[in-house]
């Protein structure tokens, strides 16, 4: 019982640093559709704790999105997909190979748009 009190601390607080779910999993040495099921089952108890990502549904360009990047070794290309915790990383494909088989993981965290920055330097 006190372990799992523990880790729903850890949980917590890593949930809320906004790293992903799979890097929460590594961390916690669980998976990430277990990691999606404790949050989703916290949220259920206590919605305040657990606010959702930053999730704005008309995506205004002036905010900032958790962003995670990824390389794909076979064509350098690289991208990024929207990191909310509904978003299933294990699907993520190279979008001009179409494979994850060269995918590497980049960076996350919160990205801002390409033209605000643009704008902000102007
Ligand atoms: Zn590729």
């Amino acid at each position: 019982m006190a372990n799992e009190i523990v880790n729903k601390e850890q949980l917590h607080a890593l949930f809320l640093s906004g790293m992903p779910l799979k890097e929460i999993a590594k961390r916690m040495n669980s998976k990430p559709g277990s990691i999606r099921t404790m949050i989703y089952h916290e949220r259920q108890r206590n919605p305040y704790e657990w606010p959702h990502r930053i999730h704005y549904p008309g995506k205004p360009k002036e905010l900032p999105l958790m962003m995670h990047s990824y390389e794909c070794t076979e064509c350098a290309t690289r991208f990024a997909v929207e990191d909310y915790e509904d978003v299933d990383h294990s699907a993520t494909v190279c979008p001009i190979c179409q494979s994850n088989q060269h995918l590497q993981d980049g960076n996350y965290g919160r990205f801002i748009p390409t033209s605000v920055t643009r704008r902000a330097e102007a």
